[in-house]
């Protein structure tokens, strides 16, 4: 599961951008796991990100992926999704977006919805209360799942 080749290349080029801009320096480490999560679609722990590196980054711990995907949301270039189990799950797609979580095998999978994208506000929340950001999470079973558990429908 990777995206496009011109989608990876536009992250990139955002990554050398905003750490040009925020004087973060572009050590081998960083370049490595943001590229590993810029080309997914899977949002992957940082587990799973170590894994996927490691053998690419020589000497590079669990630790640092960690500190890496702190350093890297604090600038913006990286949004923590959901936990799934206990795993915080990572993403460098910043487009607006909605997730459906698989509660089987823990797929997050990006969903693009205009009608999502325009869900209207509470009565509660009119008055006195500014929304930034609202994203859907829909949880479930996916195809796979469903069909391995002999469910038809969740
Ligand atoms: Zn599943
Ligand atoms: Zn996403």
């Amino acid at each position: 599961m990777q995206v496009d080749n011109a989608t990876f290349q536009e992250r990139m080029a955002r990554f050398h951008e905003v750490c040009r801009g925020r004087g973060l320096r572009i050590t081998a480490q960083r370049l490595e796991v943001f590229s590993a999560l810029a080309r997914c679609t899977d949002h992957p722990s940082a587990e799973t990100l170590y894994r996927r590196v490691h053998k690419r980054v020589p000497g590079i711990t669990l630790d640092t992926v960690y500190r890496t995907m702190e350093k890297l949301e604090e600038v913006g270039l990286v949004l923590r999704v959901s936990v799934v189990g206990n795993r915080m799950r990572f993403e460098a797609n910043l487009d607006r977006h909605h997730h459906f979580v698989c509660r089987g095998c823990g797929v997050i999978l990006d969903v693009y919805s205009a009608e999502l994208d325009q869900l209207r506000l509470p009565e509660k929340l009119s008055a006195g209360y500014v929304v930034e950001r609202s994203q859907v999470e829909l949880r479930g079973v996916c195809p796979r799942c469903a069909e391995a558990s002999g469910q038809v429908k969740g």
